[in-house]
């Protein structure tokens, strides 16, 4: 049997980090060598697994990080970016679904893939990679009817529009043969004049504990189709991440998709 792989989780404390641990306790896949905490959070320096005796404990940095094979993060940018560095010094693949990243870093990223297999997802659910497929396909088959996209989250997310609502857009625009940048309409307020014809208005609501949905609506003259997307469990993200991390470590460097993972894993 071969060995499991060594993992490194980037945001251990945060709800993803938590759902991957949880996860974790009972995945022989993996084994898990490093779990990385903002710095001044309560869990640096405690133990991972209380129960277990391991001798993990939570740290803020990578400084003393052992050698590994993958890293999945979910943090917060300017985490994601420490991520990376060392990545990019230790050859680690790299699966991260942090949402919010901006030009600068897309670029690092992207120049990082040349080296690095790394995956990205704005979403690890099975069921938003299939709502992709057929929004996709309903933008280009009705042309001319108007999209919106609907996302809603917990009142804790830190950015908005959800990266997720932000991918749908994309795919949609491209099915158009138009890019995001030229179609997304990200807020109305005031006097906003008629719809622009051709664009993607985005429309955010914020609250509670909801774990995250995704409608696109495609309304017609007297007519609308609406695909929805409810998670109800964080759990689903946590299961993809590592169903990823495990296909991505022994990948060839490049900038890989979820949807490869699904098509390869059946
Ligand atoms: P969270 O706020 O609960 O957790 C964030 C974690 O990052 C915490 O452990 C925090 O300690 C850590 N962190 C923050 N700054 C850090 C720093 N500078 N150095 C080290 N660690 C740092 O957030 P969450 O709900 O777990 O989401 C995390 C990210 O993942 C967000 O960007 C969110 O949008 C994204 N997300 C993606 C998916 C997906 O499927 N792609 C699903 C859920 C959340």
């Amino acid at each position: 049997m071969t060995r499991p792989l060594r993992l490194a989780i980037n945001g251990a404390s945060g709800r993803m980090g938590s759902a991957l641990l949880a996860l974790l306790r009972d995945d022989a896949r993996f084994e898990l060598v490093h779990a990385v905490v903002a710095p001044g959070s309560g869990q640096d320096g405690q133990p991972v697994f209380v129960d277990r005796a391991d001798g993990l404990r939570y740290a803020h940095d990578w400084v003393d990080a052992p050698a590994l094979d993958v890293v999945i993060d979910f943090s917060s940018p300017s985490a994601l970016a420490a991520a990376l560095d060392h990545c990019l010094l230790h050859d680690a693949a790299l699966v991260s679904g942090t949402t919010g990243v901006d030009a600068a870093l897309e670029g690092r990223l992207a120049h990082a893939s040349g080296r690095l297999a790394i995956l990205r997802a704005a979403n690890f659910s099975l069921g938003v990679a299939v709502l992709t497929r057929l929004l996709r396909e309903a933008a280009a088959a009705l042309p001319g009817w108007d999209m919106e996209i609907v996302e809603a989250h917990h009142g804790r997310k830190q950015d908005a529009p959800s990266g997720t609502a932000l991918a749908l857009g994309q795919a949609a625009a491209a099915a158009r043969n138009t890019s995001l940048e030229a179609a997304a309409v990200y807020s109305r307020e005031g006097q906003t004049g008629a719809r622009i014809q051709g664009s993607i208005g985005f429309a955010t609501v914020r609250g509670g504990d909801i774990v995250g949905e995704h409608t696109a609506m495609l309304i017609g003259q007297g007519e609308r189709l609406e695909l929805v997307h409810r998670a109800t469990d964080r759990s689903i993200f946590a299961r993809g991440a590592l169903q990823a991390a495990y296909w991505l470590a022994g990948c060839a460097p490049g900038q890989w998709q979820l949807d490869d993972v699904i098509a390869t894993s059946g």
